[in-house]
């Protein structure tokens, strides 16, 4: 398979399309990035990587940091941590208050806010030094010095907390908050407002498509049934309340950010990052999403 010329053909066709959405303005320090930018890097499990247009260029990874988050929890605590947090899509916008009253301070999966925030929570009770750990661990997981906390991002998200606050003292009030909220909220917008290239975070992705072995760690990073059921997490969750269709229309394991970017994998085959920073109104990179369509049509195969 030839994917050089494959991502470029993409590439190529998106860049005449030209579909818009708009740059998440919630977080000012991210409202004002280029939005014209857009790239793409495929990593095969040799470690080949492949990449078009802006692929080097460092960007907020956000809410794709879940998914590294859960990998370092999910082993510490097993099944148990499903008395936690479920694993149901939400159907519903990622930061709901609501849902997560009505269902008892239960969140429905680990990748909407209430749910990673749970996640922290328990990163923080497991490691005396999370942030330095999560960065350590990422860079484990791509093989190099490549992850950068964005202190401007992380201030500009704290500055603009209430919401993520008022569903950490929700989940408080219900019990399923062990450590002090301030602190595991410098946590969660640390992760958050990592920074990373197309080309690594593909990388520290790949272990997801190779049973959960990493090439560049050069060591099991999950076993490969926990590997599996990250993956059925990403395929029903990663898109916010946009699960069904991603599936439906592109049909991979992935997990966006609001900050543009898109990582996903074909199982046994290759892990892939996309990012442009304009989303649609379910909070999803329009770009990134019409990206990795074209990708799964050319290809054509998906998992399915
Ligand atoms: N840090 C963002 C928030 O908590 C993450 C949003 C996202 O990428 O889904 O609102």
């Amino acid at each position: 398979m030839d994917y050089q010329t494959l991502i470029e053909e993409v590439y190529q066709e998106i860049q005449s399309e030209n579909p818009r959405g708009k740059v998440a303005d919630y977080i000012p320090e991210i409202a004002g990035v280029n939005p014209d930018q857009f790239g793409m890097a495929l990593v095969d499990l040799e470690g080949n990587v492949f990449g078009v247009g802006d692929y080097q260029v460092p960007f907020s990874i956000q809410s794709i940091s879940k998914v590294h988050t859960l990998t370092m929890v999910f082993p510490k605590f097993n099944t148990q941590l499903w008395s936690r947090v479920n694993v149901e899509p939400s159907g519903n916008p990622f930061n709901s208050i609501a849902q997560l009253e009505y269902e008892k301070g239960i969140p429905r999966n680990p990748f909407i806010n209430a749910g990673a925030l749970v996640i922290t929570d328990a990163l923080c009770s497991k490691f005396d030094h999370p942030v330095e750990q999560i960065s350590t661990f990422i860079n484990d997981l791509a093989g190099e010095n490549c992850v950068r906390v964005n202190q401007e991002v992380m201030n500009s998200e704290k500055n603009h907390a209430a919401r993520n606050t008022a569903l950490a003292y929700f989940l408080k009030s219900y019990q399923n908050f062990d450590n002090p909220i301030e602190q595991v909220l410098d946590v969660y917008f640390s992760h958050c407002a990592i920074e990373m290239n197309c080309v690594d975070l593909a990388r520290s992705f790949s272990f997801l498509a190779n049973d959960g072995y990493s090439i560049f760690a050069k060591r099991e990073i999950l076993t490969e049934s926990h590997a599996r059921r990250v993956n059925a997490l990403m395929l029903t969750c990663g898109f916010y309340d946009e699960a069904g269709e991603f599936a439906y229309r592109v049909g991979m394991p992935g997990k966006s950010g609001v900050g543009g970017g898109v990582a996903a994998v074909m199982p046994h085959k290759f892990s892939i990052a996309v990012w442009s920073p304009e989303l649609n109104e379910k909070g999803n990179s329009v770009k990134s999403i019409r990206a990795l369509e074209l990708l799964t049509d050319k290809l054509s195969f998906s998992l399915f």
